[in-house]
């Protein structure tokens, strides 16, 4: 993992340089497993700076909301750089955000991460419940090292790790100005286990699967908050004229709403899993993105964020795109 010395070193750089306005990155939390986002506009503030395992959080999403009020008479845009630590599927979100022109490259300071895999929170959260106090937690070959009330245990990585490191195949930052250590090669290949077995089950089976899903959506857009790539000015579940969508929390909404937010990231979701973990109701979205991303990749060979010359998927054609796609 990372040394964290030469972390707060970067982000010491840079934030004492002219052209940058703040670094984003990791600090520890108050409680328990929790490990929160940190922003340092002065050296003082890059000491805070941590990387472990527990750093699940894709802290792309804060880049895209920043508030940029009108600018008064005479005042001058700020247009200084911000920073930002990426482990190598947060780097995807950037690169998808930067093809869509959502933002300009020269107004970023990538520090990567090269990455050997992050704890699922709700994991570790049922092995190790009601953990009040700060929890260290270090990776230790295929251990992780957790420091619980001064004593060390020892817990077998596989145990831990997200769903979706297991299949990681962009560990290392596709984008980066700075990587902090050696590039971290995959051997893995996205096998869509998954999403076979489900495809494979006949359409009522299907429907009972998602339904069920769905209907334990109680509409908090968690979801869509934490998605970096979730960024349009107005989202279609909050427009009143016309009203795309009823509020009301029901199969029918919750199913339109469902749909909707997957389809509005198919060919642009990094496979982050940061939506699903947001999810208070488990409900299983990764699925639903993952069978979007498969499709796309057989039908148009094309993966989201991992090209910063590629177009995105929806502004661009090949001639020999399967035709049967067009209505
Ligand atoms: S998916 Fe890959 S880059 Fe992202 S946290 Fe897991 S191992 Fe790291
Ligand atoms: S849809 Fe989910 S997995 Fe995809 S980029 Fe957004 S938060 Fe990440
Ligand atoms: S986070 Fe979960 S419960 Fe909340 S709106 Fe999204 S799918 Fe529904």
């Amino acid at each position: 993992m990372v040394n964290e010395k030469q972390l707060r070193d970067e982000v010491k750089k840079l934030v004492s340089r002219d052209d940058v306005k703040y670094v984003i990155g990791y600090e520890q939390g108050t409680y328990g497993f929790q490990v929160t986002p940190s922003f340092a506009f002065t050296p003082e503030e890059a000491e805070r700076f941590i990387f472990s395992p527990l750093c699940a959080n894709n802290l792309s999403v804060y880049l895209m909301l920043e508030e940029k009020p009108p600018l008064r008479k005479g005042e001058k845009e700020d247009t200084r750089k911000v920073g930002l630590v990426v482990k190598g599927c947060d780097a995807r979100a950037v690169v998808q955000i930067l093809q869509e022109k959502g933002l300009k490259r020269e107004s970023l300071v990538i520090i990567g991460v090269p990455c050997t895999g992050v704890i699922d929170p709700k994991k570790i959260t049922v092995k190790f419940p009601h953990q009040i106090k700060p929890v260290d937690v270090r990776e230790e070959g295929n251990h992780y090292v957790l420091t619980i009330n001064g004593k060390n245990q020892k817990i077998p990585k596989d145990e831990l790790l997200f769903e979706k490191c297991k299949q990681c195949e962009y560990p290392t930052p596709v984008i980066h100005d700075v990587l902090l250590g050696d590039e971290v090669k995959s051997t893995k290949k996205e096998e869509y286990k998954e999403i076979k077995t489900l495809e494979k089950k006949a359409l009522k089976e299907k429907w009972e699967f998602w339904s069920k899903a769905f209907d334990r959506c109680i509409r908090c857009y968690a979801c869509r908050n934490v998605c970096p790539l979730c960024y349009c000015k107005e989202c279609i579940v909050d427009q009143l004229s016309p009203q795309w969508i009823y509020r009301s929390v029901n199969r029918s909404e919750n199913t339109v709403w469902n749909l909707i937010r997957a389809y509005h990231l198919a060919g642009r979701c990094s496979g982050c899993g940061e939506c699903e973990r947001a999810c208070p109701m488990n409900i299983p979205l990764t699925m639903l993105n993952k069978k979007i991303e498969k499709d796309i990749k057989e039908l148009f060979q094309y993966v989201a964020g991992v090209n910063l010359e590629e177009k995105p998927l929806l502004a661009m054609f090949k001639p020999n795109d399967t035709e049967d796609t067009i209505l």
